[in-house]
């Protein structure tokens, strides 16, 4: 068995943005060389996640505006009281308490099993950032 680790940097742009990585977490599969095993994928961030769901222009929209009216943005937060980071960002970090960090999904002949609507998204909850990064370790043989 053999593990190797990718690393995916993001630049965010808006202040919650579900970017689709799927097709990089394939690419980094195919080129592994890897044949069949699993990919876990994380998020080093405790504002940014991981979710498989359905890639849907105006379902995105929707997740979008869920999102917000959730957790607003302005509430009486005790983290932004003092933020450690600068960053007035409570919300983010709740709305994070529904999300994973991780997803592990298997691969067989090179290709990731995922069913035929899902697709991997990043969660950007506290955008924008110049660089966000998610890790991959893919397994197998
Ligand atoms: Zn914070």
């Amino acid at each position: 068995m053999q593990i190797i680790t990718h690393t995916i940097r993001k630049r965010t742009i808006k202040p919650i943005e579900i970017i689709d990585i799927t097709t990089e977490v394939s690419a980094a599969i195919s080129s592994s060389g890897l044949d069949r095993g699993q990919v876990t994928i994380i998020s080093r961030h405790t504002t940014a996640f991981v979710n498989i769901n359905e890639k849907e222009e105006r379902l995105l929209e929707d997740m979008e505006t869920w999102l917000k009216r959730l957790v607003p943005k302005d509430g009486n937060y005790q983290h932004n009281l003092n933020p450690i980071d600068g960053r007035h960002n409570a919300h983010s970090h709740l709305l994070g308490l529904f999300m994973n960090s991780s997803e592990t999904i298997p691969f067989s002949e090179g290709k990731l099993l995922l069913g035929e609507w899902q697709s991997i998204f990043f969660v950007e909850l506290d955008g924008p950032r110049e660089e966000r990064s998610v890790l991959l370790q893919i397994s197998g043989i």
